[in-house]
């Protein structure tokens, strides 16, 4: 079977699928908004001038993709309340695939309103600012490689003994928008349905995404699939559905994709640069001085988020809008 459809069983099998089956799953990896609340409370302040720069419509769909255990929207919702009318004319979707997931953010956000959607296609209508924060790494990826001349797709199955492994297709016609400058490169199917639905909306209401992943600035990613368990990073055959399996995100292709529909694009710029230019180290002094007990743990968290050696420089941030809306903050003269 192709990497794709691999990844998409190891993830979402409904019995045995990684996301189906791990409530815990914070402790195979931690991501930005479990190691500080800094970082759900600058993209909820982020949300407010968004909306403020949309005419502050009386209603405005909040949608997160992937939410995990529901931490960040939590966080987002408590910011957004500092923004006057704001958190009133909130209409909140989490987009989640896994029920146990659902059922843990469903616990986390219990005082707030929301409702949850399993495909794009139920989002509901009008303007629209949508949070994804380490989404779009789990999109199933195809692997392609350039062997003897001619394009092969990367497989996983069965050679001789019981092991899965890794072998080749027979010659494929690679997708026509592949990046064909090397010889491997990592094709992510989904991200042209992700974009179409981007344009269609953006297109007919204002809107915004904004979207922190893993990933190169410019290139095409190849050879990048990883699987994560317990903290550790292991072999991606080895136990299938037992770890998180993620890839890296082209942002180039994300990037091409977005501006074809005439959308507008901000960035990728690196997340340590979006968190500083909203406040991070700010907000950790404030935070800090408000709570002495944990000032140390405070600092420590906002600076994991913005350090180039920890999450400030690997995790790179993006924003997708409707033409017309002006630089939203953070990407302000970065280009
Ligand atoms: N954003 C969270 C969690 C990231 S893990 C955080 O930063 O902590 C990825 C999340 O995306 C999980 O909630 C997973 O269940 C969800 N997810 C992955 N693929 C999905 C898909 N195709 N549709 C809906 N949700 C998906």
């Amino acid at each position: 079977m192709s990497v794709s459809l691999f990844m998409t069983m190891c993830l979402h099998d409904p019995k045995d699928g990684y996301y189906a089956t791990r409530a815990a799953f914070n402790r195979d990896f931690t991501t930005a908004p479990e190691t500080s609340q800094i970082f759900g409370e600058l993209l909820g302040l982020w949300s407010g001038l968004q909306w403020m720069a949309m005419g502050r419509p009386a209603a405005v769909n909040l949608l997160e993709l992937g939410p995990g255990r529901g931490t960040m929207m939590a966080d987002v919702l408590r910011a957004a309340r500092t923004v006057p009318g704001f958190s009133e004319a909130l209409e909140i979707a989490l987009l989640e695939s896994s029920p146990l997931l659902r059922s843990v953010q469903q616990h986390s956000l219990k005082s707030e309103r929301f409702i949850h959607i399993g495909d794009l296609s139920e989002a509901p209508d009008g303007p629209t600012i949508i949070l994804g924060n380490e989404f779009l790494d789990c999109l199933p990826i195809r692997q392609f490689v350039r062997w003897e001349g001619t394009w092969r797709e990367r497989q996983v199955g069965f050679a001789a003994g019981p092991e899965l492994t890794f072998g080749l297709s027979p010659p494929v016609e690679p997708p026509p928008d592949l990046d064909a400058s090397g010889d491997e490169a990592e094709y992510a199917p989904a991200l042209d349905t992700f974009v179409d639905f981007l344009s269609r909306r953006f297109i007919r209401s204002p809107g915004c995404a904004l979207l922190i992943d893993y990933g190169p600035h410019s290139i095409t990613p190849s050879d990048t699939l990883r699987a994560y368990e317990a903290g550790r990073q292991v072999d991606p055959l080895a136990a299938p559905g037992s770890a998180d399996l993620t890839a890296d995100v082209d942002f180039r292709r994300l990037n091409n994709l977005a501006k074809q529909r005439g959308l507008s694009v901000y960035g990728p710029i690196t997340q340590g640069c979006f968190l500083s230019a909203l406040g991070a180290r700010e907000r950790a002094h404030v935070l800090a001085r408000a709570n002495p007990m944990r000032a140390e743990e405070i600092m420590r968290g906002a600076g994991t988020l913005v350090s180039p050696g920890e999450m400030g420089e690997r995790f790179k941030v993006i924003a997708i809008a409707s033409p017309g809306l002006s630089a939203p903050a953070g990407f302000t003269g970065a280009g």
